[in-house]
């Protein structure tokens, strides 16, 4: 399966990394849409939000758990936004479940 952020994950492609553990990877977009823009990614290939059930979601745990030490690392003591766009309506580009992080400004109040 040629996935890439599995390849982002395994190393075989460069990025900026923000935060590892065991579960999770955490990233720069490759074009950010705010001043902090991370993308979270599980260690494991679930391809979307709407592939979460109760086998997997553990995963997503990990995950909100990596959430506040990102942002804290990221200094984002005045909030951020946390999105997931999920299948073809939700403009998913990449097909591996992922989180972005975004924040360093006020955000558009406006999410559609
Ligand atoms: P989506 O639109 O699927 O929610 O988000 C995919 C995100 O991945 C986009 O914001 C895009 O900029 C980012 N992205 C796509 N390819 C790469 C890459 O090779 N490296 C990094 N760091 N980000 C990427
Ligand atoms: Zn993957």
């Amino acid at each position: 399966m040629d996935c890439l952020f599995c390849r982002i994950i395994k190393g075989e492609i460069p990025s900026t990394k923000v935060f590892e553990n065991e579960y999770v990877y955490a990233f720069r977009d490759i074009n950010p849409m705010a001043p902090v823009h991370v993308l979270v990614v599980p260690k494991c290939h679930i391809c979307c939000a709407d592939a979460i059930d109760e086998s997997n979601s553990q995963w997503v745990a990990r995950i909100f758990e990596a959430i506040p030490i990102i942002a804290k690392q990221e200094k984002l003591e005045n909030g951020y936004r946390v999105i997931n766009n999920c299948g073809e309506d939700g403009c998913q580009s990449v097909k591996h479940l992922h989180f972005h992080i975004l924040g360093g400004k006020k955000l558009p109040d406006q999410m559609a």
